[in-house]
C-alpha cells in the first residue's frame, strides 16, 4: 500500500531552539506531527525538549536538512507563511483558504507550509519555491506573529477545515485547474529540474543573459507554478527543450 500523503510543517533556518519546540508542539495539539528543520541554529536542544512538553515525539522524528529546496522536494504543494508584502510575488491564499486547499491537495501529493527566520522570515527566492503566500490578519503596525504562534494559527486553520469536511464533506473549491490522478502532479524537485533545463537551453538561445537576469525566471516560475504542472507535461516540456538543445548543436555543426 501507498504511504499516505504528508502535511509538513518547514522551518527555514531557526535560530531559537525554544521556538522550535514551541512549534512542535503547536503543530502536535493540531494533530501535524511531520516537521522539518532547515539549517537549525541549535537543534537538537534541551531548550526546545523543554517547550515542546507533550511533543518531544515530534521534535525526536523531525527531519533536518540542508535547503528549502530539499525540505520540499517530494511535495506537490507549498505554502509559504510570511508577514510581509512582497513586490514580485506567488498568489496570495487566506489562511482559511489554506485550511481547505490543504485536504485537496493531500489527495495528490505532499504538503509543506513554509515558516521563516525569525530575524528576516523568507527570501524572495524561497517564497518563488512555494505555490502560495499566506499571511494572517494582524494589527498592520505590528504584524509579526511569534514563529511558534504563526504555525499554531495556519495549523489550527488546516484542523478546522478538517473537522468541517468530516462533517459536511464539502471541500471548497480552488481557482486552478483540477486534473485526474491518473497523471500525478510533479513534484518540486522535478519542477527544479525543469527549470535549471529551461535556463540552460534559454541561455544557449540567448534570450536569457545571466550577467542581466532581470525578472525572467522568477516570472517563468510563477507561470508554471499557476499551471501545476504533471509529471507527464513536464516531461513533455523537458523533450522540446532536449529536441532544441539538439537542433541548435546541428545548426552550429554545419555552420562549421
Ligand atoms: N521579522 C520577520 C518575521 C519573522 S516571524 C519578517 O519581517 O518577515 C517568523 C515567521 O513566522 C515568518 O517568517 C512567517 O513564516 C511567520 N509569521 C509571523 N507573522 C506572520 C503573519 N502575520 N502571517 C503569516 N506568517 C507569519
Amino acid at each position: 500500500m501507498n504511504k499516505p500523503n504528508q502535511i509538513k510543517v518547514v522551518l527555514v533556518e531557526p535560530s531559537h531552539p525554544g521556538n522550535i519546540g514551541a512549534v512542535a508542539r503547536a503543530a502536535k495539539t493540531m494533530c501535524i506531527e511531520n516537521l522539518v528543520l532547515v539549517n537549525p541554529e541549535e537543534f537538537p536542544s534541551g531548550q526546545a525538549r523543554a517547550r515542546a512538553t507533550g511533543a518531544v515525539d515530534v521534535l525526536e522524528r523531525a527531519v533536518v536538512c540542508h535547503s528549502l529546496k530539499e525540505a520540499i522536494a517530494d511535495c506537490t504543494f507549498v505554502v509559504g507563511a510570511s508577514a510581509r508584502e512582497r513586490g514580485l510575488q506567488c498568489p496570495e491564499i487566506t489562511p482559511d483558504n489554506v485550511g481547505a486547499r490543504v485536504w485537496q491537495e493531500l489527495e495528490q501529493g505532499n504538503v509543506a507550509i513554509v515558516f521563516g527566520r525569525e530575524s528576516s522570515g523568507l527570501s524572495n527566492e524561497e517564497l518563488d519555491q512555494c505555490h502560495y503566500l499566506t499571511t494572517i490578519p494582524a494589527n498592520w503596525e505590528f504584524s509579526s506573529l511569534n514563529l511558534a504562534s504563526a504555525v499554531q494559527v495556519i495549523c489550527y486553520e488546516i484542523y478546522s477545515a478538517y473537522l468541517k469536511k468530516s462533517s459536511t464533506d464539502k471541500v471548497v473549491n480552488n481557482d486552478l485547474l483540477s486534473h485526474t490522478n491518473a497523471d500525478p502532479l510533479a513534484t518540486i524537485e522535478q519542477l527544479e529540474n525543469l527549470f535549471e533545463h529551461m535556463q540552460q537551453v534559454l541561455q544557449e538561445i540567448e534570450f536569457f543573459d545571466p550577467k542581466q537576469p532581470k525578472l525572467l525566471m522568477r516570472r517563468l516560475r510563477h507561470l508554471y507554478s499557476r499551471a501545476r504542472l504533471t509529471l507527464v507535461e513536464t516531461n513533455i516540456l523537458r523533450g522540446i527543450l532536449s529536441a532544441t538543445q539538439k537542433a541548435m548543436r546541428q545548426t552550429n555543426t554545419l555552420d562549421k
